[in-house]
C-alpha cells in the first residue's frame, strides 16, 4: 500500500502599483519589452533597493487570512545564482525570517498546514527565437509572494481544491489577479509515496518536484501521473530518483519540444529536468542593503485585520444559513460555473466564485419587502437564484453584472421575480421580459403593459381557446384517451401557441384535464 504525500509551493504576483524595490510600474500588460525598467530592477552597480510597503502589507494580509503567525521581526535574504533573466546575479528573497509562518487552510474539513509565506522579487522573461534568445525585464522586480504548504495533501483532487480555494481567497483579498494562465499564480508540487498506511509505520519515499504548472487541470493531471509513475517504479523494486520534473501535456507539447518525451500516445507526462539542487547551492545570506523589519506589532496587524473582507468559506456558510440555498448542482450549461470539479458547482459556489453576481444577488434579495413570511421569502430567493444563474447568465454571455453595460437594477430584478412568483407572467413570457429588461433597462411592469404580455387568467377565455384546440386536433384527443401521455403535452403546446404563451399554464392544465376526462 502506497500513500501519496503531496506539498505545494505557490508563487503569486502581487497586484501592487509599483515593483518590489523600485518605483517602476508593476504592469503585467506592458506591450513593449523593457519599457518598465530602471537601474534598480536592472541591477546596476551602486543602486539601492527600497521596500514596497504595499507588497509587504498584502503578504501579511494573506498570511492573516490563512491563519498564520506573524513573527515580530522579519528580514530579506540574498539568494545567489546566475541566470540570464536575473541581472543582479541574485534574487532578494526571504529564507530565515519570512513575514508569515505556521498557518492553515481548511479544505473539506481537513486542515492543510501552511509552513510559511514569504516575499521576493520576480525575474525577467526569456523569449526564445529561432536563432537567438531575447530577454524582457518588465517582469523583473515585480513583487512575488511564495506560499509553502506542509506535505498534508494526499491526492491530486485535494491539491487541486487547495489551489482553487487559494486563488479565490487571493481574489477576495484583492492581493493578486491570481490568473494561472497569465502566470500570476504558478504552482509547483512535490510528491513522494509513503509505504504503509499507518502514520507511525510509514516509510517515507523520495521526493520529486514538478515545476511551473499553469492550470488547475495541469496540477491535478500531473500529480495523478506522477503517483502512478512512482508506484510503478517502487513495485518493480527500483528507486525513485530525487529530481525536478516538468509537466508536458498536449497543450505544452505542441508549443515546446522536449527531448525524450513521447506525447503521441499519452494525455500527459512528467519529464525529468534536473536532479535536485540544495539550499546551500544558493549561498543565502542576509540582504545587507535592507533593514530588519519590526512589523509584528498589534497596531500594525490590527489595522490589516480590519481590512480583511468576508472570505469564501464564511460566505458559503452565511449564504447557506441566511438564504437556505441548497447545495444541489446547477446545470452544467451555465456559463458562469467556476472551473472546478462539478461536485462543487452548486448555486452557492456560483455566487461565491462570481463575487459580483453574489453581491448583486444580495442586493436583489434586499429589495423584497421586509417582514415577508419566511416561507414566501425563501420561495422568492429560490426563484431569483434560478433566474440569476441560468437565464441571466445566458444573456450576459460571460460579461459581469458589475459592468457599465448591465442595465437591470436590483429593484427591477426583484420586481421581475415577484411578478413570476405571483403568476402574473408565465415562464415563457418571463424570458421575453428579462431579455427586454437586459437590453433596455426598463422596469418589468412597464414592459408587460407596453407589449401586451399580461397573462391571461380569465377562465372563460381560456376555456374557449381550449375547446377550439380540441376540435381542431381529434387525433391527439384520441391518442390521449388511449393513454398516450405526450398527447396531453402536445395539446398544451397548441394552446400556449394560440395564446402566444400568455395563458396561465396551471389554469390551462386544469381546464384541459377537465375537458378531456368524461
Ligand atoms: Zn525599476
Amino acid at each position: 500500500m502506497y500513500k501519496a504525500i503531496v506539498g505545494l509551493e505557490v508563487h503569486v504576483e502581487l497586484n501592487t502599483k509599483s515593483k518590489m524595490f523600485c518605483s517602476c510600474r508593476n504592469n503585467p500588460n506592458a506591450r513593449i519589452p523593457n519599457s518598465e525598467i530602471c537601474p534598480i530592477c536592472l541591477g546596476h552597480p551602486g543602486t539601492l533597493p527600497v521596500i514596497n510597503k504595499e507588497a509587504v502589507r498584502k503578504t501579511i494580509k494573506t498570511g492573516l487570512a490563512l491563519n498564520c503567525q506573524i513573527p515580530e521581526y522579519s528580514k530579506f535574504d540574498r539568494k545567489n545564482y546566475f541566470y540570464p533573466d536575473l541581472p543582479k546575479g541574485y534574487q532578494i528573497s526571504q529564507l530565515y525570517m519570512p513575514f508569515c509562518k505556521t498557518g492553515f487552510l481548511e479544505i473539506d474539513n481537513k486542515k492543510i498546514r501552511i509552513r510559511e509565506i514569504h516575499l521576493e522579487e520576480d525575474v525577467g522573461r526569456l523569449i526564445h527565437e529561432k536563432d537567438c534568445s531575447l530577454v524582457d525585464f518588465n517582469r523583473a522586480g515585480i513583487p512575488l509572494m511564495e506560499l509553502v504548504t506542509e506535505p498534508d495533501l494526499n491526492s491530486a483532487k485535494e491539491a487541486r481544491k487547495f489551489a482553487e480555494e487559494l486563488q479565490l481567497i487571493l481574489r477576495y483579498l484583492n492581493v493578486s489577479g491570481a490568473d494561472m494562465e497569465k502566470g500570476e499564480m504558478r504552482v509547483e508540487v512535490n510528491i513522494s509515496l509513503a509505504q504503509g498506511s499507518k502514520r507511525k509505520a510509514q516509510k517515507l519515499g523520495t521526493k520529486v518536484e514538478i515545476k511551473n504548472l499553469n492550470s488547475f487541470r495541469a496540477v491535478e493531471k500531473s500529480i495523478d501521473y506522477e503517483i502512478k509513475r512512482q508506484e510503478k517504479i517502487l513495485k518493480s523494486g527500483k528507486k525513485v530518483i530525487q529530481e525536478t520534473r516538468g509537466w508536458l501535456d498536449e497543450a505544452t507539447a505542441s508549443s515546446r519540444r522536449v527531448a525524450g518525451a513521447r506525447v503521441d500516445d499519452v494525455k500527459g507526462v512528467t519529464v525529468s529536468q534536473r536532479e535536485k539542487e540544495y539550499a546551500h547551492d544558493y549561498r543565502y545570506f542576509p540582504e545587507p542593503d535592507l533593514p530588519i523589519l519590526h512589523l509584528g506589532t498589534p497596531e500594525y496587524l490590527n489595522g490589516i485585520k480590519a481590512e480583511i473582507p468576508e472570505l469564501p468559506q464564511q460566505k458559503r456558510e452565511r449564504f447557506k444559513k441566511e438564504y437556505e440555498l441548497d447545495e444541489k448542482m446547477v446545470a452544467e450549461t451555465s456559463s458562469h460555473l467556476p472551473p472546478r470539479s462539478a461536485s462543487r458547482s452548486s448555486a452557492i459556489e456560483v455566487f461565491v466564485y462570481n463575487k459580483d453576481l453574489g453581491e448583486y444577488f444580495e442586493k436583489v434579495i434586499s429589495e423584497f419587502p421586509p417582514n415577508l413570511p419566511r416561507e414566501k421569502l425563501l420561495k422568492l430567493i429560490k426563484l431569483a437564484t434560478n433566474y440569476l444563474i441560468t437565464d441571466l447568465q445566458g444573456l450576459l454571455k460571460g460579461a459581469s453584472v458589475s459592468g457599465e453595460d448591465f442595465l437591470i437594477t436590483p429593484e427591477n430584478f426583484a420586481e421581475f421575480i415577484t411578478l413570476i412568483y405571483e403568476g402574473k407572467i408565465s415562464s415563457k413570457i418571463a424570458k421575453m421580459v428579462l431579455s427586454e429588461m437586459f437590453s433596455t433597462g426598463a422596469d418589468p411592469s412597464h414592459i408587460i403593459e407596453e407589449k401586451g404580455l399580461v397573462q391571461i387568467t380569465d377562465e372563460a377565455e381560456i376555456e374557449k381557446i381550449i375547446k377550439e384546440v380540441i376540435s381542431k386536433n381529434p387525433k391527439a384527443v384520441e391518442d390521449f384517451k388511449k393513454g398516450k401521455a405526450h398527447a396531453f403535452q402536445f395539446l398544451i403546446g397548441q394552446i400556449m401557441a394560440q395564446t402566444k404563451g400568455k395563458a396561465n399554464p396551471q389554469i390551462v392544465k386544469d381546464i384541459l384535464s377537465k375537458e378531456l376526462t368524461p
